[in-house]
């Protein structure tokens, strides 16, 4: 039998990666998928630095380079970490590698067996995985909606232990699009150097920011000697697929995490690097129409949530994700991939990020505006009500004017039954929950229970049973209802579909 090293056993593979795969392959078989899931800009990479590639591949320049990057681009880099994020950077300080292997390398090169590194809970995929591979214990710190996403500097100086090295930062962040402001940077940076820890800087969504100010760690009073920054191309030139990014880190440190380069990757790509500094040094027209774009489609999927019921936001000021808390009493996993099964839209759910994480949703932006708008409505919408009976009675009760007789509530939260009336009409709501069938449900409501589980479920919608669908459906038509189909007899009874004022599908049946 083959043996696999504990530290591969002790991760799991890359969620992110795994729900990518799986919409390629949902796509491969010709089914239709809304992609909400990846980050990645949907722009192609600009002209002027896929021309830079080219030439480069003409002129042969397609061998080794020196380990640490070309000079030219250990230059530009240092040029614009210089100006741009006031960090007192040479070019020799400048390691050129993907981003993911800087913050990889990074790990390897300081952290040993049984040393610990705080991250941020919620953070990215990978930070506590690469931890782990390089021998030591991930110590997330909460840093959730109550905290505006930001790991707070007395949360972190209770985690701090005498076997912490290192204190990774994201800002903006994934997954919540939050900007650590000025403050709260420097907070974090004097209790690093308090503690005598390394900061490792994530800044690769630097550049795709709204409001605020991004501060680079690295730029404060004497963090610069104690200070790993790490940037890259994927995000602000839309060059995922190039691999390519850098690392800024004080001499002693660049020695060693250079070591790790050399036993692994040797150099980044030769020809990528000439794209590299094309990019750094051409057009920045690309990148502010990008950034322009992601800020219209930011504000759109805020408006749309803000539309539906059980969905609530922070505002994220940077990045290209939004990450919803809901209300259903579901884990995000399973909510994701209900949504991705029966309404065939991909979002990523919140545990991916951490156990802070749980409960919210991540929604990436970096997807036309078509896709997001049809992503929420209806599909969402419903999806949503479906999991909540709460906020699906609170919807009947607002957007038709129905009055709420009776509901009862299961141990975890979500609604079984409820029972409304208009003007002497009663209305059953049953969401299907396993246990439908228990004890407590004797009786009419039994009954309600039971004989709504034989209604055919609508995927997008919720269905309503009535006492009379004729008297229904002249109320929605009077309340200013789309109507979806006129009334009909099925072998269920009699039905009709429509759509509310704000976009909630309903299916009104009245049984044989
Ligand atoms: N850091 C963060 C916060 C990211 O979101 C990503 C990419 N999703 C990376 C690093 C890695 O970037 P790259 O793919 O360019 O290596």
């Amino acid at each position: 039998m083959v043996h696999f090293a504990k530290r591969v056993r002790s991760i799991e593979s890359s969620p992110t990666v795994h729900i990518g795969d799986l919409i390629a392959e949902m796509k491969a078989r010709g089914e239709k998928v809304l992609s909400l899931a990846i980050g990645e800009p949907d722009f192609p990479t600009p002209a002027h630095i896929v021309d830079a590639a080219k030439k480069a591949l003409d002129a042969d320049f397609t061998k080794y380079t020196p380990a640490p990057g070309i000079r030219e681009l250990r230059e530009a880099v240092a040029e614009k970490v210089q100006k741009e994020n006031r960090i007192p950077a040479k070019p020799e300080n400048v390691l050129v590698a993907p981003t993911k292997h800087t913050l990889f390398m990074t790990c390897m090169a300081l952290l040993d067996t049984g040393d610990e590194a705080i991250i941020p809970d919620p953070g990215w995929v990978s930070y506590a995985p690469m931890v782990t591979l390089a021998g030591a214990r991930p110590v997330p710190v909460h840093a959730g909606d109550d905290e505006g996403f930001v790991p707070a500097a007395d949360a972190v100086a209770e985690a701090i232990t005498p076997r912490t090295r290192l204190l990774m930062l994201n800002s903006p962040s994934n997954p919540a699009g939050s900007v650590y402001s000025r403050a709260e940077t420097k907070a974090l940076a004097d209790l690093a150097a308090d503690h005598d820890l390394i900061l490792v800087s994530d800044e690769i969504y630097e550049k795709i920011l709204y409001e605020g100010e991004h501060i680079s760690p690295a730029s404060l009073d004497g963090m610069f000697d104690r200070t790993v920054t790490v940037n890259g191309f994927s995000k602000t030139y839309s060059m995922t697929g190039w691999r390519l990014g850098w690392l800024v880190a004080p001499t002693p440190l660049f020695k060693e995490i250079s070591k790790v380069q050399e036993h692994t990757i040797t150099c980044a790509t030769a020809f990528a690097q000439k794209a590299g500094v094309a990019a750094l040094r051409g057009p920045t027209a690309p990148l502010e129409a990008m950034v322009k774009e992601f800020r219209a489609r930011r504000d759109l999927v805020l408006k749309e949530i803000a539309k539906i019921d059980g969905l609530a936001t922070y505002h994220p000021n940077g990045a290209f994700y939004v990450f919803p808390r809901f209300e259903a009493k579901i884990d995000s996993g399973t909510l994701c991939e209900r949504i991705l099964k029966k309404a065939s839209v991909a979002v990523t759910p919140g545990s991916a990020f951490g156990e802070a994480g749980e409960g919210h949703i991540r929604i990436s932006y970096a997807a036309s505006r078509d896709t997001i708008l049809e992503m929420e409505r209806p599909r969402i919408v419903p999806m949503i009500a479906y999991e909540n009976g709460a906020a699906a009675v609170d919807w009947l009760v607002r957007a038709f004017g129905f009055r709420e007789l009776d509901r009862i509530t299961e141990s975890d939260g979500t609604i079984s039954h409820a029972e409304l009336d208009f003007e002497g009409g009663r209305i059953f709501l049953a969401t299907p929950t396993p246990d439908y069938q228990s004890p407590k449900h004797h009786g009419k409501r039994c009954a309600a229970a039971k004989r709504w589980s034989a209604v055919p479920w609508v995927i997008d919608g919720l269905s309503v049973q009535v006492d009379s669908v004729d008297a229904h459906f002249a109320r929605a038509k009077g309340a200013g209802a789309t109507i979806l189909s006129e009334p009909q007899d099925n072998p269920y009874g009699r039905l009709y579909r429509a759509e509310d004022l704000e976009g909630h599908r309903w299916m009104f049946i009245e049984e044989h």
